[in-house]
């Protein structure tokens, strides 16, 4: 066990993983491993480690700097991200261990999770934008949302337990890098933003549209200040991995006590991210049309599950005797929530500082410039009409409504 914090690399993570006690079931004593750094993540460290015998036999290493691997120091982070992210996987694969990665090891002096490899599973997004369809997806994050949400909120644990939870888990510097780039930057000329030249009427009128600041102040406030539940915080679809038959969410850095329809807006703003980059993406138009329907039926889908295993925490509650009429307040001010962040979870990736592959990846300018225009008709209906959605079907009839203002 190392007595002081440092960085690995390619060659000492494989000297500290073979002193693990947690992997020895993997690897055995003296057997030659190999590692590689993958580079696709913006914060942290992720080494893959394997049996050079058998590569079969592999875990994943991620660990935290003092600062963003993107940016490099001139951007401090909270090391302690890691311990955040270690002890959420661990509530996660409690109430819902078949979409949680397997964590082998949290290292607090390293700050190092030592996890299975998700070798057969592939970054959603990325499959999306090659317009992959996976059936299971809708029901399998459906129920990830109700049990780690529900199971973490005050339906569910006693006043004391929330409170504590409420405490470990209170993450202000990566909750303030999502208070400015989701709910602050992109509403206003700052220099990190990012966006599309070709889109820049769009983005000024957006700007300088009172009704959206409004909106977004609402959001950016209950993002501030509700403690509903335990929230994953970042759960867009480069934060699930996934295959056919198999969906597993990773990357909870960003978990803090927040709104529930923050997660849940994530998923939802993310495949309507797809839905808008298809319109350049896929020219065929029954292509698209197919694609666009499992999107937009996962959507539906999706929430309709999320309702349904809400149920078994609803049991719980009516035990302990709650109101008529509460039940239904409750679920349509998460759906109204979804809509309203899930359309600032689309703005920030057209607008702000990081956006997404399944837009800036789009190769052909113009393409690019139409599909981007788009995202940003959708985010602002979202944003600007949550509070007059009231079923998912309409959620999903406004989003569908938009057109691109050019191409
Ligand atoms: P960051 O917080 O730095 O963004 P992520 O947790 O998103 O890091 O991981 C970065 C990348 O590493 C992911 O996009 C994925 O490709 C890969 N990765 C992370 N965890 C695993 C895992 N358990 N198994 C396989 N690949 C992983
Ligand atoms: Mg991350």
């Amino acid at each position: 066990m190392s007595q002081e914090y440092f960085p690995l690399e390619p060659l000492s993570v494989i000297e500290y993983v073979k002193q693990l006690d947690a992997v020895q079931s993997i690897f055995s004593a003296d057997e030659d491993l190999t590692a590689e750094e993958i580079g696709d993540g913006n914060l942290n460290l992720v080494f893959k480690i394997r049996a050079k015998a058998d590569p079969k036999r592999t875990v994943v290493v991620k660990q935290s700097l003092p600062y963003m691997r993107l940016v490099g120091d001139e951007w401090p982070l909270p090391i302690e991200r890691a311990r955040i992210e270690a002890q959420a996987l661990e509530i996660e694969a409690r109430l819902c261990p078949e979409h949680t990665p397997h964590v082998y090891h949290f290292d607090p002096v390293m700050y190092a999770i030592v996890m299975q490899n998700l070798d057969n599973h592939i970054i959603m997004r990325k499959g999306l934008s090659a317009g992959v369809q996976y059936p299971h997806f809708a029901d399998h994050i459906g129920k990830f949302l109700a049990k780690t949400l529900g199971y973490t909120s005050d339906l569910v644990l006693d006043y004391r337990t929330k409170k504590e939870q409420v405490g470990r888990f209170i993450n202000p510097e990566l909750c303030k890098i999502t208070e400015d780039l989701v709910f602050t930057e992109p509403y206003r000329p700052t220099e990190r933003n990012a966006f599309h030249p070709a889109i820049e009427p769009q983005v000024l009128a957006m700007q300088a549209n009172t009704a959206v600041h409004v909106e977004v102040a609402k959001m950016k406030e209950k993002f501030m200040t509700q403690a509903q539940a335990l929230v994953h915080g970042d759960l867009h679809t480069g934060s699930i991995m996934i295959n056919h038959n198999e969906t597993v969410v990773i990357d909870p850095e960003f978990a803090f006590y927040g709104p529930m329809g923050f997660d849940i807006g994530a998923v939802i703003g993310n495949l309507l991210l797809s839905y808008a980059s298809h319109e350049t993406r896929t020219k065929d138009p029954i292509q698209q049309a197919d694609f666009r329907r499992y999107l937009t039926e996962s959507i539906i889908r999706l929430w309709k599950v999320f309702e349904q295993e809400f149920q078994a925490i609803w049991d719980h509650v009516d035990a302990i005797n709650m109101p008529k009429g509460y039940q239904a307040d409750y679920m349509l001010r998460l759906l109204q929530d979804a809509a309203g962040m899930g359309g600032c979870k689309m703005l920030r990736r057209v607008v702000g500082l990081a956006g997404v592959s399944d837009l800036r990846g789009i190769e052909d300018d113009t393409d690019r410039a139409t599909a981007e225009s788009l995202a940003l008709n959708i985010g602002q209906t979202l944003l600007l009409k949550h509070s007059q959605i009231n079923t998912i079907e309409a959620l999903v009839e406004l989003a569908v409504g938009c057109r691109p203002t050019y191409g």
